[in-house]
């Protein structure tokens, strides 16, 4: 059930400029049409069509936390949809207002409240730009330990609300993991700041309930979040395995032997020859890793050393380390043209996680289920492994259609259903970091069973009357 406004758009704007100030609100329609499509491959489709899947009616930039609370009384008031927008770079389609109501565009909100420079953490407002954030950190000698692809587009909030993950989170955690803090508006409890410090024993842990509610319960409106020197060393190499299985088993016996390579990159063939090949500018065929290691340099040197002997153990072939270190200047071209594909075609990530037990099981499902079905219709799937853990990794199953043709949309969500419903039987988890958004709401129940109905009852006593992001995550 979506909110049903009580009144017109007229009216919530003249509200919203009560409580926010005229300067802060529009419906300019030129201003609302830059909000009608996050990097959600249908919502792109669509507006490209001249069809958008979303149209705000009105958009808020407000300029200050309070503003933000005072922005959803508002809405509460009218029952009228909220949805938070921080860099719109969100391939889910959660940042779209597909029942129209306000949007909320944060970035705004954009101070570096603080950096802590003995406790090395960083307190930002939620609409501070990632690559801002980096370079302004960086000038200390310090560094965020969170590198999305999307840095230059993408805010705190927006990393926070998607439980994002960047290239270095085999060594130091996704986005959860550097979060200590934060600040919070919901409809049913106004502007709220959570527990100093991650780790206590007063009760849950306030603080995550919001790390990957994309806008659903409430908007972030500050973080405060974990640091790391710049590393006085970083190192890399590269590994060709005979096989991904081969590169599992190393790369597991690497993470459980305790060693954290800040990068790990394990490319299947197809990837390797589609992708990897292409932007470090060789003619390669195999299974190409790229690992990086940083920190003191003699820590380095051992990780290093000890990580690949394991993989030669495995019958990995140690390469020249340039290779790395090329991957590693050109990370970002693989998501710009021509790598990065256009329309009209059809594009995805098939984003999945799961245990060393289940990953090669949930990897040869998705071969089955994708790549040889729909080879006819011209699909590529290149898939890597891109963030490990102790307990499992995951797998990015990128998949490109050249031309969907005149039936584009059917083709991809035909695509979409096959292979995550492939991977959940195989004992696969639907998302590693990308988030649920529209696109995977359907398979919430399935993904979560009876905790769906939790998290349910959650939003309910947040935001009693669904104005908050309604329509997404399933719920
Ligand atoms: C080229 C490219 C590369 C990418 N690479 C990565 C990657 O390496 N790692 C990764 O994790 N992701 C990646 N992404 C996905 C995306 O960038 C991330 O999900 C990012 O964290 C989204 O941040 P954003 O500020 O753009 O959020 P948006 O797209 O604006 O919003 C995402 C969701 O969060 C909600 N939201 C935004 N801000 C707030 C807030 N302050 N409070 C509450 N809810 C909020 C929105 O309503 C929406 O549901 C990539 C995307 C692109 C286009």
């Amino acid at each position: 059930m979506s909110a049903t406004p009580k009144v017109g758009v007229a009216d919530v704007k003249a509200a919203l400029t009560a409580a926010v100030g005229v300067n802060a609100v529009t419906t300019a329609p030129e201003e609302l049409d830059a909000y009608t499509a996050d990097t959600y491959w249908p919502a792109l489709a669509a507006a490209a069509a001249g069809a958008p899947l979303a149209r705000p009616e009105i958009v808020v930039r407000p300029r200050t936390e309070e503003d933000v609370a005072a922005v959803l009384a508002a809405a509460d008031e009218q029952r009228t949809p909220v949805v938070a927008w921080g860099g719109g770079s969100g391939t889910q389609g959660g940042a779209l207002a597909i029942h129209g109501g306000i949007v909320l565009d944060l970035r705004s909100l954009d101070r570096i409240l603080d950096v802590d420079e003995i406790s090395m953490t960083v307190t930002a407002q939620a609409g501070v730009n990632g690559r801002r954030l980096e370079s302004e950190l960086n000038a200390r000698g310090l560094m965020l330990p969170h590198y999305p692809a999307s840095v230059d587009l993408a805010t705190v909030g927006g990393y926070i609300a998607a439980r994002g993950s960047g290239v270095l989170s085999t060594r130091y955690g996704k986005i959860e993991d550097l979060l200590l803090s934060l600040r919070v508006a919901t409809p049913a409890t106004g502007l709220i700041e959570t527990v100093e410090v991650p780790r206590h024993a007063v009760g849950p842990e306030v603080t995550q309930l919001f790390a990957g509610s994309e806008g659903t319960l409430g908007v972030i409106t500050s973080a405060t979040l974990q640091l790391v020197p710049m590393p006085p060393e970083r190192r890399f190499a590269a590994v060709a395995f005979p096989s991904v299985g081969a590169g599992i088993h190393a790369l597991r016996r690497t993470l459980q032997s305790g060693h954290r390579p800040s990068v790990v990159r394990m490319y299947d063939e197809d990837a390797t020859r589609l992708a990897f090949a292409p932007v470090v500018g060789e003619d390669l065929r195999g299974v190409y890793t790229v690992l990086a290691f940083e920190g003191e340099a003699e820590a380095v040197e051992v990780e290093e050393r000890r990580t690949l002997e394991i993989a030669a153990q495995a019958g990995g072939e140690l390469l020249d380390p340039i290779l790395g270190q090329r991957w590693w200047d050109r990370r970002y071209d693989f998501y710009h043209p021509p790598h990065q594909p256009e329309l009209p075609a059809i594009w995805g990530t098939l984003d999945v996680v799961a245990t060393y037990a289940r990953i090669e099981a949930v990897y040869e499902a998705l071969h089955r289920a994708v790549r040889v079905p729909y080879a006819d219709a011209g699909l590529e799937l290149r898939m890597h492994f891109s963030h490990w853990y102790p307990w499992g990794t995951m797998i990015y199953g990128r998949f490109v259609v050249p031309d969907g043709g005149s039936d584009a949309l059917a083709l991809h969500d035909r695509i979409w259903e096959d292979g995550m419903t492939a991977a959940l039987d195989a004992g696969g988890v639907m998302n590693d970091h990308h988030g649920v958004g529209i696109k995977l709401g359907p398979y919430m129940r399935r993904q979560h069973g009876g905790a769906l109905d939790a998290m349910r009852l959650l939003k309910a006593a947040l935001d009693p009357n669904n104005i908050m992001n309604p329509g997404k995550m399933g719920l």
